[in-house]
């Protein structure tokens, strides 16, 4: 359980008029040489289960390494994950952007958009394919049922030259190990947890391991923090880097926010979008989830919140879980009832 002691004192917050210029706070300031990222599909609006890897993947970003300049804290990236056309929403992106410039999280460098990248995804299938990692594919779900849904070393389906193939890389016996900062030592063998995946899709697009391998290694990130239900990805992310001689990021998997019928926030009704009108409520209880103490939550502006959780967020505070649920409704722009969850459970 994490208390949520909200008090809410203080004066109004004072409104900037648009387009203003004003002093960086130091929360904004990031200089140094982490770089952290948040990568959002831009399949709906900023929710709050959204919101804590946001803001989980800032503080971490921005938090000085310890004997470093308190100004010294790393750069913060978005990047849209939008290589699925048929399941993103139109204009979320952009909803997404404006909601977390709302919540005072303005990315350091222009948002990159995974679209824009296709030749460094084509470059590295094109390498895939030469050294002969990859192989294409015709099985459908039902000829991987009997495997539980993993594809084994050899095709159940035959080739069927009238149609496109998916691509799949061999994983054969290969054992990924690391040490995710929050969840700890990892062991993964990847023919049991994730078989020969798919790196291309018969339809078209590459797929999200591929992609996202590649672009948390070619800018430069040094630190990805995203939710735990991502946890299994990571193995094949690692897998695809190593056959493509990048680096790997640290890791950290922050817990799930799921309500309390156990459904994660983006499938649940209750995850309204956050409300850029009024982002302080989910600010808020986003950043009590993340371990920030009640009496550093009373700034009625977002940048000083967050000026003020930064100067108070310490990473052995997170929550070394999988899930949390949240206990009461989510943040809903209708109920503002509803705006403070109390607690959660782990
Ligand atoms: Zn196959």
């Amino acid at each position: 359980m994490i208390p949520h002691p909200i008090q809410q004192t203080g004066p109004s917050p004072q409104r900037r008029a648009p387009g203003a210029t004003r002093r960086l706070s130091r929360a904004e300031r990031g200089s140094g040489s982490h770089r952290g990222r948040f990568a959002p599909s831009p399949t709906g609006d900023l929710h709050l289960g959204s919101l804590l890897a946001a803001l989980g993947s800032w503080l971490c970003a921005r938090k000085p390494g310890p004997g470093t300049d308190p100004g010294a804290g790393g750069r913060w990236l978005v990047r849209i994950e939008d290589i699925d056309p048929p399941r993103e929403v139109p204009g979320s992106a952009d909803s997404i952007l404006r909601s977390l410039r709302a919540c005072g999280l303005e990315p350091d460098e222009p948002p990159l958009y995974q679209s824009t990248r296709m030749a460094a995804y084509a470059a590295a299938f094109e390498r895939l394919r030469a050294e002969g990692h990859v192989y294409p594919c015709w099985c459908s779900r039902a000829d991987l049922a009997a495997s539980g849904g993993l594809h084994p070393a050899t095709c159940v389906a035959k080739p069927d030259p009238s149609r496109e193939p998916a691509w799949r890389v061999r994983v054969g016996d290969a054992v990924i190990e690391f040490d995710d900062v929050l969840q700890g030592p990892q062991h993964w063998h990847l023919a049991d947890s994730a078989g020969d995946f798919v790196v291309k899709r018969a339809d078209g697009p590459f797929a999200y391991q591929l992609a996202c391998a590649i672009d948390d290694a070619a800018p430069g990130i040094t630190q990805v923090v995203r939710g735990a239900d991502l946890l299994d990805s990571t193995p094949r992310q690692m897998f695809l880097r190593r056959l493509l001689g990048l680096c790997d990021p640290s890791c950290l998997h922050l817990p799930v926010l799921v309500d309390r019928e156990g459904r994660k926030l983006s499938k649940s009704a209750g995850a309204a979008a956050i409300d850029p009108g009024d982002p302080l409520p989910a600010l808020r209880t986003a950043l009590a989830a993340l371990g920030i103490p009640g009496d550093a939550l009373r700034a009625r502006e977002p940048r000083a919140l967050l000026d003020d959780a930064l100067a108070a967020f310490d990473m052995a505070h997170l929550p070394r879980c999988r899930v949390l649920t949240l206990a009461e409704p989510a943040h809903t722009t209708a109920d503002r009832s509803a705006a403070f969850p109390r607690d959660f459970a782990v």
